[in-house]
């Protein structure tokens, strides 16, 4: 029978063009993508050697058509060794450990023994004299080999079903299928490239369905993003895997995108990128939010890891000083591994928000990990437990501090803090559960909890007929992201009978410049409907001016550690620095509060810069509100 080519020639057109696809496309240097890229090459060269050797017929030279056979068949268990590992990357989300590696490569070293030794033995097949090709009498050692491979990808599956996402789940049980179909069709019709035929059909799917790399990529950078990160790195995150990593937060990135044309921040990145790589080549890095990098070290080597660390923080050191971008940049960056400092995406994810507290310096800051107090997943679900039931058995408390009008020289208005205890009757600080009842829709709860006590406090203990004004209320972001915002709201003021200048609404910094399109409608139907806004911890974001005074602002509130900063050290800049905080919402029209004022002396300062209010332990520490109460009825502020 004559040998058919024409499934070779189908072969090698599928392939070429699924090269020169990748080579047009964004190519994603995934671990994962890499290696179909390198499964495509092995295949497309073990299908010209099959077409040369047999659909050709080059030659009659015995020995070199058997040395083409051979490297055929070893070139074909290659793929085939890489499709394995190409499942066990996406079955693991990372590659095996290397006693695993040797379970999918040891095949290959014994395809080479056995075509070494078949030369002369012929156990396997031979080349006649003419040079054509026959089957050996145990021939059928090839087959047990494809099963192999089959067994292997089927267990595999099989164990890792669960962690499959919906693309996998379809594809990848065509590997042990094509193994098995190919391996039947070419015992079946042994004239016709049956085995390269079905493994071309499978890459191309693979490489159709799976390899999107733009969804892994930040927008115009050139490092992977969020998704990225999760998808490769999710299973290096356990209690018992290993891994070395750096984290990097640019403190004054939304500056440095505001003043910096994005173009040169991107330059700066590629830089980055390069000079880490020359550095050492077995990294990944990624951005994972606007200013937030995460580089993790593809072998777990403290010593390797440290020295890629020091370089990190030389070239952040001269990204720092660069004259290329017009200000300076400010991070933090921290060493941590898993399982020692972290042991799950979600404490990576925290860690990153430790890291942001150290936003308010301008400085390039490095941070040890074991400092950052990292809460473990079940610390988090501890307190998220807790928030959940002080919610059902009535143990949170509205806490109130009351602000001191400078001109009025009275208490005219307070601040609404939330405070919970856990189960041994301990303060746990809203710092701590704020945050994680944010992650869920707790915080919507807190909410509303915290609004229906301040009504009902208002209307209740009838406040207006001491000269009092209204309670400021604190709404997170993830509150400001409700659609529903305003109507419930709305609902709860009318319930308890009071008017919209009655409250003021606080949001922070972040929440003002983020997801401007649905912060901008709640904030402007609540506008509309005379409930005023202030805007909370202002100078540590970097809200645009133009932002805030796009928005329908009564006060603004000097974050305390930029009040508290001139009284704590000795630095005239501090003072500078305060002064234009304060000065620059008044130039446009706003009311300042000044918060964290602890002293007189404090309290004097303040109000020759011209801060309308003041709040702080100077003048009261938040109080339970039946002393709150107690306090406006009297209304005697301490002396300033
Ligand atoms: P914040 O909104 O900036 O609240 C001011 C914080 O400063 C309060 O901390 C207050 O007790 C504290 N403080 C007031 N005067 C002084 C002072 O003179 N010196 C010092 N060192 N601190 C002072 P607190 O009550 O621990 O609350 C922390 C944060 O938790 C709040 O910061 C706010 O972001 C959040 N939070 C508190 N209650 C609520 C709430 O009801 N809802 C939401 N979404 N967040 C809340
Ligand atoms: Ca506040
Ligand atoms: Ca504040």
């Amino acid at each position: 029978m004559e040998y058919s080519i024409w499934l070779d020639v189908c072969s090698i057109l599928t392939l070429i063009s699924l090269i020169l696809a990748n080579r047009i496309k964004k190519t994603a240097s995934l671990y994962r993508n890499n290696l179909v890229l390198q499964a495509i090459l092995i295949l497309l060269l073990n299908t010209l050697v099959d077409l040369i050797v047999i659909g050709g017929r080059i030659s009659t030279n015995r020995f070199l058509l058997y040395s083409l056979h051979s490297l055929k068949y070893i070139l074909m268990y290659a793929a085939f060794a890489y499709m394995i590992v190409y499942t066990s990357v996406a079955v693991n989300r990372r590659i095996h450990g290397r006693n695993i590696l040797k379970l999918f490569i040891a095949p290959i070293i014994f395809i080479v023994t056995l075509l070494l030794s078949n030369y002369n033995t012929e156990f396997v097949f031979s080349i006649t004299a003419g040079g054509f090709f026959e089957y050996g009498p145990y021939f059928a050692i090839f087959y047990c080999l494809d099963l192999y491979y089959a067994a292997i990808a089927s267990f595999l599956l099989l164990r890792g079903r669960q962690a499959l996402s919906r693309n996998h789940k379809i594809l990848l049980p065509a590997i042990p299928f094509i193994f098995i179909t190919g391996t039947v069709f070419d015992y079946l019709f042994p004239m016709a490239a049956s085995l390269q035929f079905t493994s071309t059909i499978f890459i191309t799917l693979v490489f159709s369905y799976m390899q999107n790399p733009s969804e892994y990529y930040s927008d115009d950078s050139l490092m992977m993003n969020r998704d990225a990160f999760i998808t490769m790195c999710e299973s290096r995150f356990s209690p018992d895997s290993h891994t070395q990593c750096i984290a990097i937060n640019i403190h004054n990135f939304d500056l440095l995108v505001k003043t910096v044309e994005k173009n040169r921040i991107l330059h700066a990145e590629g830089i980055f990128i390069k000079s880490l790589k020359q550095f050492s080549k077995k990294l990944l890095m990624f951005k994972i939010n606007n200013g937030q990098y995460i580089i993790i070290m593809d072998e777990n080597n403290e010593t390797e890891a440290r020295l890629v660390y020091e370089e990190t923080c030389n070239i952040m050191k001269i990204l720092s000083n660069s004259t290329r971008l017009s200000i300076p940049v400010y991070s933090t960056s921290c060493a941590f591994s898993s399982p020692k400092h972290v042991s799950s995406i979600r404490m990576v994810e925290n860690l990153f928000a430790a890291l942001k507290l150290y936003e308010n310096s301008d400085n390039i800051l490095t941070v040890e990990a074991e400092n950052l107090n990292l809460k473990s997943d079940a610390e988090i679900v501890r307190i998220e437990e807790l928030v959940k039931t002080a919610l059902n058995d009535n143990r949170l408390e509205v806490y109130f501090q009351p602000i001191y009008n400078t001109e009025k020289k009275k208490f005219t208005s307070a601040e609404a803090l939330i405070r919970m205890r856990d189960d041994e009757g301990n303060f746990v600080p809203p710092d701590i559960f704020i945050p994680i009842a944010e992650k869920s829709s707790l915080i919507i709860d807190i909410g509303s909890f915290v609004l229906n006590e301040v009504c009902r406090v208002i209307s209740e203990e009838h406040l207006s007929d001491y000269d009092f004004e209204y309670i400021e209320v604190n709404v997170s972001m993830v509150e400001c992201l409700q659609s529903n915002l305003a109507s419930n709201i709305m609902a709860v003021l009318k319930q308890h009978r009071i008017f919209p200048s009655q409250i003021n609404l606080e949001i922070t910094e972040t929440s003002a410049s983020e997801f401007t399109d649905i912060v901008d409608k709640n904030i402007k139907t609540l506008y509309d409907k005379n409930i005023t806004f202030s805007l909370d911890d202002f100078g540590t974001g970097y809200s645009s001016l133009s932002r805030i005074l796009s928005l329908p602002l009564k006060l603004i509130k000097i974050d305390k550690s930029i009040v508290q900063a001139p009284f704590i050290s000795t630095d005239e800049k501090s003072m500078i620095l305060l002064k234009n905080f304060v000065k620059t919402p008044i130039s446009v029209g706003f009311e300042v509060v000044a918060e964290g004022v602890e002293t007189r002396e404090m309290a004097r300062e303040i109000i020759k810069l011209g801060c309308k209010y003041i709040q702080g332990y100077y003048f009261s520490k938040p109080l339970t509100r039946t002393e709150f109460v107690k306090m406006i009825k009297l209304n005697q502020p301490a002396e300033v």
